[in-house]
């Protein structure tokens, strides 16, 4: 487990270390997608479990307790993820993808009381568990939870993460001191960026609606999604053919997010706003805008909408991409 500490995190640390006098045995961590909640949150755990941590709440990273953490082998640590589905047991099954079961069961939550029944490995010690996203428990598993954090056992903490609190139950929002995150300036961005190595920050930022570490992530794993706005922005004379080919190698998922983002920016310059994710492209948009009828482009990105909530599905993602790229060509005037 390698262990991240971000610039932006720091106010909240101290906030949260101010605070720890009265702390609750639940704690939610919210805020938006790719700032580095987990890693906070692992953070926090490691804290909490140190043996001797620092003046300022942090782990010592020497003692036993933060062996154990950092190998990821922590007895007083749970994680509490979706769990993988379809793992491959022979490399020959191994090209089958593996995929990721979007919720976080009952079951692992009764394997969790298990967990809580005993007592710390480390004398007078805590025991933390980390729900991650706390938005994949079901109703059931949340119902399991909840009853966790009304009768909560001692010494254990609780610390939920999640970029839509919105969807978590109010009963468990109530049990929980809330934080939110905050969201680092785009200059503490940028600046984090540059030091990670990542070329072009500035567009990967803008791409990423403004979180580092999805900007970083697209940057390293998703590069080619730059093809996306390079062909979309060929309007009228996009080879709806060919494109579909390219896009389809990027990922059904991928390419229809990258396109979305684009419309959102075509619709935008179109309707004299603020373009948001495509900033060095403006010119193109601009051009764009003035060869497109405004009702026909909205009713298209519906359409896009549709089809990318149901991007899991298995159609035959090319032909789809195909009839898809066919029409948006088609908005554009000569
Ligand atoms: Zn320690």
């Amino acid at each position: 487990m390698t262990l991240l500490r971000y610039p932006w995190h720091a106010s909240a640390w101290q906030r949260l270390q101010r605070s720890s006098e009265r702390r609750h045995h639940a704690l939610l961590l919210k805020g938006k997608q790719g700032i580095g909640k987990l890693a906070f949150a692992s953070t926090l755990a490691n804290a909490m479990l140190c043996q001797s941590p620092s003046a300022d709440g942090y782990a010592c990273g020497h003692c036993i307790s933060c062996g154990w953490f950092v190998q990821n082998s922590h007895p007083d640590y749970r994680l509490l993820s979706p769990e993988q589905e379809d793992i491959p047991e022979t490399p020959a099954a191994s090209k089958k993808p593996v995929r990721k079961s979007t919720q976080i069961s009952v079951t692992q939550i009764r394997e969790l009381a298990g967990f809580l029944e005993l007592s710390s490995h480390q004398s007078h010690g805590m025991r933390v568990v980390v729900i991650h996203p706390a938005d994949a428990l079901n109703q059931t598993s949340a119902n399991a939870l909840l009853k966790m954090l009304e009768e909560p056992p001692a010494d254990v903490m609780f610390i939920l993460v999640t970029s839509h609190p919105q969807s978590l139950l109010p009963t468990i929002m109530s049990r929980c001191q809330q934080l939110e995150m905050p969201v680092p300036s785009e200059q503490e961005a940028l600046a984090w960026l540059e030091q990670q190595g990542i070329g072009e920050a500035r567009y990967w930022l803008a791409y990423s609606g403004g979180s580092p570490l999805s900007a970083a992530e697209a940057a390293v794993n998703n590069a080619q999604v730059q093809l996306v706005p390079a062909r979309l922005a060929q309007g009228r004379k996009l080879d709806p053919f060919s494109a579909a080919g390219e896009f389809a190698s990027i990922g059904m998922e991928a390419a229809a997010t990258a396109f979305q983002k684009w419309l959102y920016d075509l619709v935008a310059v179109t309707l004299n706003t603020a373009a948001r994710y495509h900033l060095r492209d403006i010119a193109a948009l601009q051009s764009l805008g003035k060869k497109v009828d405004l009702s026909a482009l909205l009713a298209f990105q519906r359409q896009l909408d549709e089809v990318k909530r149901s991007a899991s599905h298995p159609l035959n993602n090319e032909l789809q991409l195909e009839h898809l790229l066919l029409q948006y060509s088609k908005l554009f005037s000569e």
